[in-house]
C-alpha cells in the first residue's frame, strides 16, 4: 500500500504545483482567502473527496472527506492559504496547503481498503484570526484521532515547540494643546506611550530567555504642532508555556501603568489570548522522521536555541494528537522576508512541498493500519 500512495502523489504532482504557483501568484490574507479556498475545494472534489465548505462559519474553510471502511480512525491532514499583508506568500502556506492535499489525496488512494477516514481540512487565517481555534471551538475537529500539517522552513525538524502567545492593546489619553505656545497646559499621550516601550525595553533583561514582546505604534497624533491626546500601540507577547506569557504579559502592563503615572495619561488596556504552545506528539512525530527518512530527506539535529514563533496549530495539539514538522526550502532564509516568499516558489519548495506529502500520506497510512501505534499516539496525550 505504501507504494500506491506513493505513486497517487507522483500522479497529482504536476497538478498540485501548478496549484501552489497559482495561490502564490493570488495572495489573499486572512479569512479572504476565497480564490484559494475554491481551487483547493475544487480539485478535491474532481479527487473524489465529499466536501463541505464554509464549515464553523468561516466563509474560507473547508471540510473533504474521504471514507474508507467506517468513521474511525481519521486522519486528517491541515491546509493553510492565507497570505501576510503587503509581502505576499512570505510565510510559504502556497506549500503547506498543497502539501495537505497531496498527502489526502496519497492515502485516499488506498482509502477504501482500510477502516478509518481521510479529512483534509482547510483552515483560513492562521497569521491572525486563527481559523482553528474557531473550527476547534465549533466541533470540526470532532472525531479526528490525528492531525498532521507541515510548514516550509530553512531547515528539517519533525518535532518543535512554539510559543504560546497573548495579544496586547494599549490606549493613552492626554489632553490636546499647542505644542509651542502652551505644552505646559497638556497630557501627551505619545510620551506616555514612548516611555512604555522604554520600560519594557529595560523589562527584558529580567524576563526568562524564551520570552518575547514586540509591538508596533498604531496611533500617535495628529499634528506636530499639537500635544497629542491620545497614543495607541498594539503588543504580542509569548513565552514557551502559557504561564510565563501571562507573567510577563502582566509586567508589560505594569510598564504601561508605570508610564502612565509618570506622565499622568489615562492608561487603558485590552489582552486577548493568542495561540496556546505547540505540543507534538512524540510517536507521531517519531514515525513522520521515519518515513521523511526512508524518502531519502535527511533531518536535521534539534538546534539548542530553535527559532520559534507562534501558530493554532499549537490550540490543536493542546487537544488532540498532532504534529508540525518543517522541511527546508532554502538556506538561510526567515520567515516573513522576501527571501522566503521567493523560496516559496522554487524547485526546492515544490520537491520540499511533495516530499511532505509523502511523508504525512505514510505516517497517515500507519494510523489507519497500526491499531498498537494508535494506541502509542493516544497513551501519551493528554489534552491541555
Ligand atoms: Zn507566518
Ligand atoms: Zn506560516
Amino acid at each position: 500500500m505504501r507504494d500506491d500512495v506513493l505513486k497517487a502523489v507522483d500522479a497529482a504532482s504536476g497538478e498540485l504545483i501548478e496549484l501552489a504557483k497559482r495561490i502564490h501568484a493570488n495572495p489573499e490574507v486572512a479569512f479572504q482567502e476565497v480564490k484559494a479556498a475554491q481551487w483547493l475545494s475544487e480539485m478535491l472534489e474532481r479527487r473524489g473527496f465529499k466536501v463541505e465548505r464554509g464549515v464553523a462559519q468561516l466563509p474560507t474553510a473547508f471540510r473533504a472527506e474521504m471514507s474508507g471502511d467506517g468513521a474511525r480512525p481519521a486522519v486528517a491532514f491541515l491546509a493553510e492559504y492565507d497570505a501576510l499583508p503587503e509581502i505576499g506568500h512570505a510565510c510559504g502556506h502556497n506549500l503547506i496547503c498543497t502539501a495537505a492535499l497531496g498527502a489526502g489525496i496519497g492515502l485516499a488512494a488506498v482509502s477504501a481498503r482500510l477502516p478509518g477516514k481521510v479529512v483534509v481540512l482547510g483552515t483560513p487565517a492562521e497569521e491572525g484570526g486563527g481559523g482553528k481555534v474557531v473550527m476547534l471551538q465549533r466541533g470540526v475537529f470532532a472525531g479526528i484521532d490525528a492531525a498532521l500539517m507541515f510548514h516550509p522552513a530553512s531547515y528539517t525538524l519533525a518535532m518543535r515547540p512554539s510559543l504560546a502567545s497573548w495579544r496586547l492593546k494599549v490606549k493613552f489619553l492626554g489632553k490636546a494643546a499647542h505644542a509651542a505656545s502652551a505644552p505646559h497646559e497638556g497630557i501627551n499621550a505619545l510620551d506616555a506611550l514612548i516611555q512604555m516601550f522604554v520600560n519594557i525595553g529595560l523589562l527584558r533583561q529580567q524576563l526568562r530567555e524564551d520570552a518575547r514582546v514586540h509591538g508596533i505604534i498604531t496611533y500617535g497624533g495628529a499634528a506636530a504642532n499639537i500635544i497629542p491626546d491620545r497614543a495607541e500601540a498594539t503588543f504580542s507577547i509569548r513565552a514557551i508555556d502559557r504561564a510565563y506569557a501571562t507573567e510577563a504579559l502582566e509586567k508589560v502592563i505594569d510598564c504601561g501603568r508605570a508610564a502612565a503615572t509618570a506622565t499622568r495619561a489615562k492608561f487603558e488596556f485590552e489582552k486577548t489570548k493568542g495561540y496556546d504552545a505547540m505540543k507534538p506528539n512524540r510517536p507521531l512525530g517519531d514515525a513522520f522522521a521515519r518515513n521523511l527518512e526512508s524518502l531519502g530527506w535527511p533531518i536535521d539535529p534539534l538546534p539548542e536555541r530553535p527559532k520559534m514563533g507562534s501558530t493554532d496549530m499549537g490550540d490543536v495539539s493542546q487537544q488532540i494528537p498532532a504534529i508540525h514538522p518543517y522541511l527546508i526550502i532554502g538556506k538561510d532564509i526567515v520567515g516573513h522576508s522576501l527571501e522566503f516568499r521567493e523560496a516559496a516558489l522554487t524547485e526546492q519548495g515544490f520537491k520540499a512541498m511533495l516530499t511532505a506529502a509523502k511523508a504525512m500520506a505514510l505516517t497517515g497510512l500507519d494510523v489507519l493500519t497500526n491499531p498498537t501505534f494508535l494506541k502509542e499516539i493516544r497513551a501519551g496525550f493528554h489534552p491541555g
